[in-house]
């Protein structure tokens, strides 16, 4: 067997393709979903505080705008690649399209790691990115949010320099946005309430208890922190979660009122405070749970471990945990995968709510938004997981022909085929 591609892009076309084929789709649909419609590089000079002059080198790719303007994150990692880009905004359009929101998909990215950064020279790094995107985003075009290692703070730098050169107030030109700079109630927590809330759906469906249900839980950022927080909210048992510190592990469930609190006043977890024993990211994916959240970031189950995996649902907090060859064996194996697209959607079907709330500039309560993600993520979950029995396809399958179903109406409408 050839080797498996790691390539998130190469990935992403796959997955569609599978899908396409799946629902015997027009060829001309996949011809046009295969590609990115426009992928913008951009390099610009930031006075680092030493006084010396750094080029720091960007990317904002836009994957398909049939349905609505161009939505998704912004990335800052090390690891930030152009095909990696292209991925995340090629997932972006399926995403929203799952959730039924009126967007298309975006995403962009910077190869830097922030930590080596003072405050100031993240604040000129982040506005002038935003500055060099600004030709192509705005709010009825393509609206950028928080992704890995980027937050409300950064948000609003980009807003502060996107509305210098728009000489106008246009909040609603970037979601994630802080409480009192246009932000919503619920966008904090909105991923992981989804991520979990899919997973207490999955677990429904094969009759197990979410109270006592055991969560292991990979990443422990804003994602796989609220994951863990709303299960732990529900009754459900956490035996494990990891970041880029630790990864522990305890059987009769981690006191996770104490980490609420060390979570609460240092903003991660940087060291095992009697929480459990020490393991490694590996044994933490292995471990017999119920729910394996996946939330850091692309193919962390591959051919190599996916026959070792013995959680019974996946629930993927993360974009790209997942290679198509490990799908097939866990398919084969009978776990239950709920997909990317599906599983983390309740980001941006708040910032959605966000973007609304802007458009009227009328706020609304807390559990007034939180309902309508549970509303929309629940009929979503319900489709998928019908579509999925219908064609005899695992879920992401599923959702990727739920989500093309209507992309390519909208495309069709349009006339592109
Ligand atoms: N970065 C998040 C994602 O991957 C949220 C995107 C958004 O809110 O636009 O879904």
């Amino acid at each position: 067997m050839a080797k498996e591609t790691l390539n998130p892009f190469e990935i992403a076309q796959k997955q569609i393709k599978s899908a396409c084929d799946k629902l015997n789709a027009d060829p001309a649909v996949y011809e046009i979903l295969k590609n990115p419609m426009r992928v913008l590089e951009v390099s610009f000079p930031v006075k680092l505080d030493d006084g010396t002059v750094k080029t720091f080198v960007g990317y904002r790719s836009q994957h398909n705008n049939a349905v609505g303007p161009f939505k998704g994150g912004l990335r800052f990692h090390p690891d930030v690649t152009k095909d990696e880009v292209k991925a995340l905004s090629t997932w972006m359009t399926f995403k929203c399209s799952v959730a039924g929101i009126p967007y298309g998909g975006g995403k962009g990215g910077m190869a830097i790691n922030p930590k080596e950064y003072s405050k100031a020279e993240l604040e000129r790094i982040s506005k002038g990115f935003a500055k060099a995107i600004s030709p192509i985003i705005g709010e009825k075009v393509d609206i950028p949010a928080p992704d890995v290692n980027t937050n409300g703070q950064i948000m609003s730098w980009m807003v502060d320099a996107y509305e210098e050169v728009a000489g106008k107030s246009t909040k609603g030109v970037f979601t994630g946005k802080p409480l009192e700079f246009g932000g919503s109630l619920a966008r904090t927590e909105a991923t992981g309430y989804g991520v979990h809330l899919t997973a207490k759906k999955a677990l429904e469906k094969l009759n197990i208890d979410v109270k006592g249900a055991t969560y292991a839980v990979q990443g422990f950022g804003n994602v796989g922190f609220y994951t863990a927080y709303y299960a732990h909210k529900d009754g459900a048992k956490i035996v494990a979660f990891s970041n880029t510190d630790v990864a522990i592990y305890n059987e009769n469930g981690i006191d996770m009122e104490a980490v609420i609190k060390d979570f609460e006043e240092n903003g991660r977890i940087t060291a095992n405070k009697g929480y459990g024993k020490d393991i490694t990211n590996a044994e933490l994916l292995e471990l017999e749970v119920d729910v394996l959240a996946p939330c850091a970031l692309e193919n962390q189950i591959t051919s190599e471990n996916a026959d070792r995996i013995k959680a019974k649902v996946i629930t993927e907090g993360a974009n790209g945990p997942t290679t198509p060859e490990a799908d097939e064996i866990l398919f084969k194996k009978g776990i239950i995968v709920i997909p990317d697209i599906l599983a983390n959607s309740g980001g941006v079907v708040v910032s959605y709510f966000e973007w609304v709330q802007n458009l009227q500039s009328y706020y609304w309560p807390f559990e007034e938004v939180q309902q309508k993600e549970d509303a929309l993520l629940s009929t979503a979950f319900e489709d998928v997981w019908n579509l999925a029995n219908e064609y005899k396809v695992d879920l992401r399958n599923a959702a990727y022909m739920k989500s093309i179903e209507r992309i390519s109406k909208a495309m069709k409408l349009r006339g592109w085929y």
